[in-house]
């Protein structure tokens, strides 16, 4: 199921039109138009998508010393 680049939302194939057509906010895209406009997404976050994934690295470390932490209180 292809996903609205805005919204989100569920896109639908409308073959009258042959648009891709967002179920939620009604924009309407060709496929190509969808791919592209997909692609270019991935290329913006391509380079920072690196940095998202160290943080939630990061904060899972964090989180698990945290209650490892709790833990070993515990049994004080
Ligand atoms: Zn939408």
């Amino acid at each position: 199921m292809a996903r609205c680049p805005e919204c989100a939302g569920k896109m639908k194939y409308n073959p009258d039109n042959r648009l891709m057509v967002c179920g939620s906010c009604g924009l309407s895209l060709s496929r190509y138009e969808l791919d592209h406009y997909w692609s270019n997404i991935r290329d913006e976050r391509g380079s920072d998508a690196d940095e998202v994934t160290k943080a939630k690295n990061r904060r899972k470390e964090w989180l698990d010393w945290y209650s490892k932490s709790k833990d070993e209180k515990k049994n004080y």
